[in-house]
């Protein structure tokens, strides 16, 4: 039904409701409250002294009177009177106004009263006859031309055409069940609910529905996902393996592994396996480990890094581990030679080459696998999905295993990753002592320098994150350079600084991190190209200039680069933060080292899109319900494991509804990028 049937609602308005996406009756419907005023805190009109929002009831004296003022602009105004006094009303401009309220009947009055020496005036407040009832009032998105009262109207008037049952997407045994509301009485308490416990109820069951839908849509995405594998590992050599490595791994590693290896040997699916621990929590070495296992059965690995840096980082590492194994292990980056390149793609299409560790140079299309049977992604937040698919058709439905520093609230992983399994390494290496944290402002930068310079003389290494501008920009360059030569010159005269920055070629990044961490340079100034990965157990000391610039997960991100050796670490954020706000938002990073404490604190503050980026995370655009709302998740959650284990077959007819609308949700995001 267009919106054109509803009464009082022709060709110009539908236009009007077209701006705000609004088509159909149904688009109505579902066009929720932004906010409501709430008008059940009635104030007698002698008790108001001073200026400021109210609701009042009063009835109107007499009938409102329109008068020309400048610019052929209307100004109306009426006397309105309680049991205790009068009050002027006000309304600019607005003809239909004097048609609109009708003398001697009372209304609920909501708005701005302005009081000065002439008395007390009420400014364009909303309004409603008493004897409709309503205390609590919904406000709109509202458009030019097109105001709260003529939507709520267009509102109400589609809800009277809803029918006299309205099928419902959550089954009656659902709702029962989990205490929701049914849909027909959401959808008028949603809009006009009679007071603050109705609305409260229908809003929990929207979103609820909501996140139920989007749940359901996730696992459907999982379980469509990838068919057998014909990859067959038939031993496992993580035993085999440990003893290869210069450390005992710690049992949260274990466990990784354990996982890891259990999906590869004893499913007929491929691995679809996420990584999730913190910073320095030791994930490489367990995508070593089953690496090792799936090439020891005869299968070939690829490890995907999303830096030049990274790659060369984790292909030193590998080198080592697997230096006393009869395993190759190569390097295949943008950066090699040209014939360094061919000589690689050769080696990995005989089959000669068990283990290669690249960067996005393993996806071009000249790149070809002899038997590829895992394919690894590491920092999986820097990859598009499609990359990682990529990745993948390089073999024949191989293994998949992605690894994540980005601790994102469990709830919400479980959601994101709906196409993976997730494993959590939630336990450091033993001996590592936390980072300290402080925070200061740039008045006290003397202070830190003076710090880093003991710590240089204890022998230790710092790093320094100076501001950034806009990540590529050429401001970039120029001020990390301009700060580390003012630094160089002036504070460090006789230590030896390096610099990176984004605009560096690679080879160049190289060089400068290489010194860095063979000690030759005891200070690197970076942008934050050093924010994932890079490994300098010896650097105890990272201080980020502009620390209100970044996200507090990335601040935890980079604090990670510190505190990976025997030493004690420091982070010390540097800001100006004029703001309260922004300083607490600091001060979580220093009371807390755990990820994912910060991460739900990032998500609370930021929102799911600054968390991830711009549309990062792939996920449909949601109505109602809010990512960042971990308690809702967690029922919808819950309600879909009721779901799935109450009716076995999500294809009955129990559920056509809720798959309908499953598939709807998906479509207006336009995206089911996670497969
Ligand atoms: P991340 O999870 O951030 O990728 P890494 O895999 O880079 O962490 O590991 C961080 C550091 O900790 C590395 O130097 C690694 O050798 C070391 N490490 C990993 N696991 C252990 C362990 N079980 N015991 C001691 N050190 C470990
Ligand atoms: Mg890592």
């Amino acid at each position: 039904m267009p919106v054109t049937s509803l009464g009082g609602v022709g060709p110009k308005r539908a236009e009007q409701f077209q701006k705000l996406g609004i088509n159909s009756v149904g688009d109505l419907i579902s066009f929720y409250p932004r906010a409501y005023e709430d008008w059940s805190n009635v104030v007698k009109i002698e008790n108001i002294t001073e200026s400021g929002i109210y609701c009042v009831k009063a009835i109107l004296a007499a009938p409102i009177s329109d008068a020309r003022i400048g610019g052929g602009k209307i100004l109306s105004k009426g006397s309105v009177y309680d049991d205790t006094g009068s009050l002027q009303l006000v309304f600019f401009n607005n003809k239909y106004i004097s048609s609109m309220l009708t003398y001697g009947i009372e209304y609920f009055f909501y708005g701005k009263i302005n009081i000065d020496k002439y008395g007390a005036q009420m400014v364009s407040p909303t309004f409603s006859p008493v004897s409709e009832g309503e205390r609590i009032h919904p406000i709109y998105r509202s458009t030019a031309g097109l105001n709260g009262k003529t939507i709520s109207n267009a509102v109400k008037q589609s809800l009277k055409l809803l029918p006299p049952v309205v099928n419902d997407p959550l089954p009656e045994q659902v709702r029962r069940t989990f205490g929701l509301c049914g849909l027909k009485e959401a959808l008028y308490g949603i809009h006009f609910p009679k007071n603050t416990a109705e609305l409260e109820a229908s809003r929990e069951r929207l979103v609820t529905e909501e996140l139920v839908v989007l749940n359901l849509g996730m696992k459907n995405l999982r379980s469509h996902s990838r068919g057998v594998s014909p990859v067959k590992i038939t031993q496992d050599y993580s035993a085999e393996f440990s003893e290869y490595l210069p450390f005992e791994l710690t049992n949260a590693q274990k466990r990784a592994v354990a996982d890891c290896v259990n999906d590869i040997m004893t499913k007929s699916s491929p691995m679809n396996r996420l990584i999730q621990g913190d910073v320095g929590s030791g994930k490489t070495a367990v995508a070593a480990s089953v690496c090792y296992t799936v090439i020891k059965n005869g299968y070939q690995a690829a490890f995907m890094a999303p830096t030049e840096i990274l790659a060369r980082q984790h292909c030193d590492t590998f080198k080592k581990l697997f230096e006393n194994t009869d395993i190759r292990v190569e390097l295949l980056t943008g950066a090699l030679k040209e014939s360094e390149k061919k000589r690689v793609r050769a080696g990995l299409e005989s089959g000669e080459i068990e283990l290669v560790i690249g960067t996005h140079a393993l996806i071009t299309d000249k790149t070809d696998f002899y038997n590829l049977g895992i394919a690894v992604t590491d920092e999986q937040h820097r990859f598009g999905v499609a990359q990682r698919a990529k990745l993948l058709s390089k073999g024949k439905n191989p293994h998949l295993l992605v690894m994540s520093a980005t601790p994102i609230p469990r709830t919400l992983g479980l959601i994101i990753f709906g196409d993976l399994d997730i494993s959590i390494i939630d336990e450091l290496p033993p001996s590592r002592k936390p980072v300290k944290t402080v925070l200061f402002n740039s008045a006290q930068r003397g202070r830190i320098f003076g710090f880093i310079k003991e710590e240089v003389a204890a022998g230790r290494q710092a790093y320094i994150v100076c501001p950034l501008v806009e990540e590529g920009e050429l401001d970039d360059v120029a001020s990390a350079e301009e700060y580390a030569a003012e630094l160089m010159l002036k504070q460090f005269s006789d230590i030896p600084v390096g610099v990176v920055h984004g605009k560096m070629k690679s080879e160049e990044k190289e060089a400068v991190m290489k010194k860095f961490a063979d000690n030759e340079l005891k200070i690197l100034v970076a942008t934050t190209v050093i924010e994932v990965g890079v490994d300098v157990p010896n650097a105890t000391v990272m201080v980020i200039e502009n620390a209100e610039r970044f996200g507090l997960s990335q601040l935890h991100q980079l604090r990670g680069r510190v505190g990976r050796g025997d030493f004690q670490s420091y982070c010390v954020l540097i800001s100006d933060y004029g703001n309260e706000l922004t300083r607490q938002r600091l001060e979580v990073l220093c009371s807390t080292n755990d990820g994912f404490k910060i991460a739900d604190e990032d998500l609370k503050m930021r929102g799911p899109g600054d968390f991830f980026g711009q549309r990062q995370h792939g996920l449909p655009q949601l109505s109602i319900a809010d990512f960042a709302d971990t308690k809702s998740l967690e029922k919808s959650q819950k309600i879909v494991d009721y779901i799935l284990f109450t009716y076995h077959d999500i294809r009955c007819d129990e559920l056509k509804l809720l798959n309908a609308e499953t598939e709807r949700l998906f479509e207006r995001g336009g995206q089911n990028t996670l497969n």
